[in-house]
């Protein structure tokens, strides 16, 4: 059972009227779902429930309509219509004794108001400031706005209390929320009581949160999220004007929510922040107040937590991504079995499903969103259907997932890999700079693997078609993977570049194999994600030099959405590669490529000693058409079904690929839908006309 050492975790802690279980405490953390799946974010909440977070938060909640964030999809709290849906997801909070706490953001001069059209609202008037800069300006709030806005907090705490919440936080950390565009004298440039000094600044801070107690506060904790640095230089709003705000207003709301002046620093990756990042900042505030403290900073090691809740670092553990790659990480820590805890790797795909519009996978948890949708639990999987043996063939990400939920519902598994080691592309992407951390997606498997009877891997073991036949496995799930091109197709290119055959031109395969160019290396990146910015970076370690060119304006372009790509810009510029943005490649020459400019289309040449094509990936799916062209044999041998999954099928990021294998365990042996949807899917009722 649970070690001793981690007993600190589980004590209690009061916020105001309220008291939490536990030290867990899940921050609001966005989804992608929000208003549009209710019903999946309230049961994707209620899995954190079942798995032991003391407390659990919503995303945040737009809770008036003249201040909201579209395209971006959160929570709506504008009119009473709205209460149920939060009341589910509070019930679902409140299942197994957690606290349900409601994120009320106001937006201000980052909400461009798309949708509702109307005038935004802000401390001073400025244009948006948002992730898409949208040519929107804000009107700075008068003295009756701000009476306004009081109302509204208070009317949004009243919906928040009917619907059954503990806990509001009030927003004021990420940039995104008002209070601190009060706060940071970025976006507070008034000159009434509201303004100028840091104590003027705090009052409306003051004022809301004596509305709302007021209001709610003899039963809900009010909780402050407030900015730890925002590193914007001297205008903002710094760790250390943080700590005299809170000297001043020691008591303000009963607990302090310490999160980042950026949803980028906040939410760093683990590419370039390590686990408890946060420590320095947030290092005796808690002293200050005589509140209750959380803090973040992808925690997932027990002893880390324990350790800043012994030195009186932290009251609680904040968490967002680690509860979304184990929601049952308290639970896991209580029953002593900390090898099962299925860490967060950093890779901030979770993320992307806000960025997107779409909704939130998680790499390491396949089920994260889907509770609702497909019913799935990430700790529970039903029993095995008809059958009894699967054959996974390759042990990347979708084998190694396919393998361990199969063996999870009881099926007799054998892992076939080609190769010496566990863990397929994520065995030798996680030896690239700054990947390490992705690692865990193959160890957390291969250690579970271990512990199942029922489970045998292979290595030096590439099979093909007529084995797979000989074996006599009932169900075969072909997960080999896909490799590099090197031909330079992708999106500029549909068809091959024509290369020189004198030019050394190299794959990230070959790299990541040891094949490494020397000299000026030019480098191609028609991927747009992380591959081509980590490999850049691992040639200037090697004493190569790199010009870097993308047809894309920006390096890792698609890293904007896993709040990334400015930082690697950042990084590649300093560290000396030439970045040759909005250009494509034309041709491979013996000592040259000839470039084109993305709009006019004028040409170049850069000499070089070797590329770097980082374009697209071919599937190894050739065993999988084997086996496909013999299908009359099947019977005779044995087998009742042959699936592709992962990469072998369609390649994409690592998260795909954990989706796939779990999918194909889940479904092994279920009826066929048909042309059915293969989830639930949530409509808006219609309005009565
Ligand atoms: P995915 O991301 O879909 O899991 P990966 O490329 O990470 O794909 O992993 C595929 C794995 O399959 C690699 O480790 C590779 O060595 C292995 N593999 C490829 N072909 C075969 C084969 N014919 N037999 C066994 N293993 C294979
Ligand atoms: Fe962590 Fe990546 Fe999962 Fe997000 S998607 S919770 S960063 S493992």
């Amino acid at each position: 059972m649970r070690d001793p050492r981690y007993d600190i975790l589980f004590e209690p802690v009061q916020i105001g009227p309220v008291t939490a279980k536990n030290r867990f405490y899940q921050v609001p953390h966005c989804n992608g779902g929000g208003y549009r799946d209710p019903s999946a974010a309230a049961a994707m909440r209620g899995m954190k429930a079942e798995g032991g977070w003391g407390v659990i938060f919503t995303e945040q909640t737009e809770m008036h309509h003249s201040s909201e964030i579209t395209p971006y999809i959160e929570l709506r709290l504008w009119e009473d219509q709205d209460i149920p849906m939060f009341a589910r997801m509070a019930e679902a909070m409140k299942s197994h004794g957690a606290l349900a706490g409601i994120q009320l953001a106001y937006s201000g001069v980052n909400g461009p108001n798309l949708y509702t059209r109307e005038v935004p609202l802000a401390v001073s008037p400025q244009p948006v400031r948002t992730f898409t800069p949208d040519p929107v300006q804000a009107r700075g709030m008068d003295k009756s706005d701000i009476r306004d806005l009081r109302r509204w907090f208070v009317n949004a705490a009243k919906r928040a209390k009917l619907a059954g919440f503990d806990l509001i936080c009030l927003y004021g950390a990420h940039g995104f929320g008002i209070f601190q565009h009060f706060l940071s004298s970025i976006t507070n440039h008034r000159s009434d009581e509201y303004g100028g000094s840091l104590e003027n600044r705090a009052r409306f801070a003051n004022e809301v949160v004596a509305d709302i107690r007021d209001a709610v506060g003899d039963t809900m904790g009010l909780t402050m999220r407030v900015s730890l640095d925002e590193s914007l230089g001297a205008l903002g709003f710094s760790n250390a004007e943080l700590r005299e705000f809170i000297e001043m207003n020691r008591n303000l709301p009963d607990l302090w929510d310490l999160a980042h002046g950026t949803w980028e620093d906040c939410s760093g990756p683990s590419r370039f922040k390590e686990e408890a990042a946060q420590e320095a900042l947030v290092q005796g505030i808690r002293e200050m107040t005589d509140r209750p403290v959380v803090g973040v900073g992808r925690f997932t090691s027990p002893d880390v937590m324990a350790r800043l809740v012994r030195a009186g670092t932290l009251d609680f553990i904040g968490a967002a991504r680690p509860s979304i790659a184990d929601p049952f990480l308290p639970a896991k820590v209580e029953q002593g079995r900390i090898e099962d805890i299925r860490e967060c790797i950093g890779c901030n795909i979770c993320i992307t499903g806000d960025m997107t519009m779409s909704l939130s996978r998680c790499t390491q948890n396949p089920t994260f969103m889907e509770e609702w949708r497909k019913g799935w639990h990430p700790e529970k999987i039903s029993k095995r259907g008809d059958s009894d043996t699967v054959l996974v063939v390759g042990s990347g990400p979708a084998g190694l997932e396919a393998a361990l939920a199969c063996a999870n519902r009881g099926y007799d598994v054998a892992l076939a890999e080609a190769g010496t080691s566990i863990g397929g592309r994520v065995a030798r992407e996680r030896n690239l700079p700054g990947l390490s951390a992705w690692g865990r997606v193959a160890d957390y498997r291969e250690y579970q693997l271990s512990q199942k009877p029922n489970v045998e891997t292979y290595f030096d073991s590439a099979l093909d078609a007529s084995q797979i036949l000989e074996f006599g496995f009932q169900n075969i799930c072909i997960a080999t993977g896909a490799r590099w091109r090197g031909d330079g197709v992708a999106r500029q290119h549909v068809t091959p570049v024509e290369i020189d055959p004198n030019m050394s031109v190299f794959t990230p395969d070959d790299l990541m194999d040891g094949r490494l160019p020397s000299g000026h290396v030019v480098l191609y990146d028609d991927d747009h994600y992380y591959m081509g910015g980590v490999l850049a970076e691992l040639l200037v370690q090697q004493g190569c030099q790199v010009t870097l060119v993308t047809p894309a304006p920006m390096v890792s372009q698609w890293a904007v959405n896993t709040l990334e790509q400015h930082e690697i810009q950042r990084r590649l510029l300093e560290m000396g590669v030439a970045v040759r943005a909005n250009a494509g490649l034309i041709k491979v020459n013996s000592g040259d490529i000839e470039m084109n400019c993305s709009y006019t289309d004028r040409r170049e040449s850069i000499g070089c000693d070797a590329v770097v094509m980082v374009d697209s990936k071919l599937e190894n799916s050739g065993v999988f058409r084997d086996l496909k062209s013999q299908e009359e044999s099947w019977a005779d041998s044995g087998i009742r079904s042959v699936k592709i999954i992962g990469d072998a099928n369609a390649p994409g990021p690592i998260a795909w690929a954990t989706y796939a294998g779990h999918r194909y365990a889940r479904e092994l042996d279920a009826p066929d839908l048909g042309d059915a949807l293969p989830f639930r899917r949530e409509i808006a009722g219609l309005a009565p006309q």
